[in-house]
């Protein structure tokens, strides 16, 4: 059997989720923006379109294939434990969350992988469009990784779905920029990753861009103890040192980005001397 979540399902979804956020980021915004909010979207978009266009021809035609074969042969962990179908869904979500997270912690910590990562991190601003900012290569590159989750987790077509529908909408509402009531962030914040969470990671500071790698379940950061919830939106300056200027970050610059010479991303630019950090505020060298 090979069922999925049908798009006429997953489309207007995301589709309608990415609108209603667009829609609450004008109303109730968390962050101020630094650019141009159509500029970005529109930037942000053509990345977007691209990487799409490039999964396409890349990753269906491998994972599609995979999860039917793991499917119809019984592989891995879940296949061989023969579950009820729910729980096997269920539990299929949860394992693939988790080795996200793996997979997130490892773009930023292998210097070649974090070339690709950090065309997601240089934006200035982050919204909801930042989530569908991945530079395609990273995507592509990532199949491999999708392709071991699916053969050891035992992933079905029908599990498979259901996890990339929820996770898109999931990196859509932590990424959005809209300002929730203080205690609904709280309390869901217990079971998934909120915006306030995911902008830390996102901060400009070495040390907290380091936390709240979870993308789905925020249990993977309290186990790794890489939590971290102590930072005042209003002190968040987002993207990354090395990085500031807008005219750095165009559509053609971040394309070519991971390819170029690389930057010491913690360092900002001109004398070249490290951001001195204090954990709760801004390199000193930029409000300097
Ligand atoms: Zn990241």
């Amino acid at each position: 059997m090979n069922r999925k979540v049908p798009v006429w399902i997953s489309a207007p979804l995301v589709c309608g989720a990415f609108g209603v956020l667009l829609w609450l980021e004008r109303r109730r915004p968390l962050r101020r923006a630094v650019e141009s909010k159509l500029k970005r979207n529109a930037r942000n978009l053509a990345v977007a379109a691209l990487s799409a266009a490039a999964l396409q021809v890349t990753e269906r035609p491998i994972t599609e294939p995979l999860t039917a074969l793991v499917e119809r042969r019984r592989w891995g962990l879940l296949k061989k434990a023969r579950l009820p179908e729910w729980l096997e869904v269920a539990l299929a979500i949860v394992l693939l969350d988790y080795t996200l997270y793996v997979w997130h912690v490892l773009t930023h910590r292998i210097p070649w992988l974090w070339r690709f990562h950090v065309v997601h991190h240089v934006d200035l601003d982050l919204d909801s469009s930042t989530a569908l900012r991945f530079h395609f290569a990273e995507l592509v590159i990532s199949i491999l990784w999708r392709a071991g989750q699916v053969l050891l987790i035992g992933v079905s077509p029908l599990s498979l779905s259901v996890w990339q529908t929820a996770l898109f909408l999931s990196i859509l509402f932590h990424h959005s920029n809209v300002r929730l009531p203080f205690e609904v962030e709280r309390r869901l914040n217990l079971l998934i990753v909120t915006p306030r969470m995911h902008g830390i990671h996102h901060s400009i500071v070495r040390e907290e861009t380091n936390s709240n790698w979870s993308s789905g379940l925020t249990l993977w950061d309290r186990l790794h103890g890489t939590l971290r919830l102590n930072v005042p939106q209003e002190e968040i300056i987002i993207g990354v040192p090395a990085y500031r200027a807008p005219e750095e970050v165009t559509l053609a610059k971040i394309l070519v980005m991971p390819f170029g010479e690389e930057r010491p991303t913690w360092q900002l630019p001109g004398d070249g001397k490290p951001a001195r950090i204090n954990l709760h505020g801004t390199p000193d060298q930029l409000s300097a």
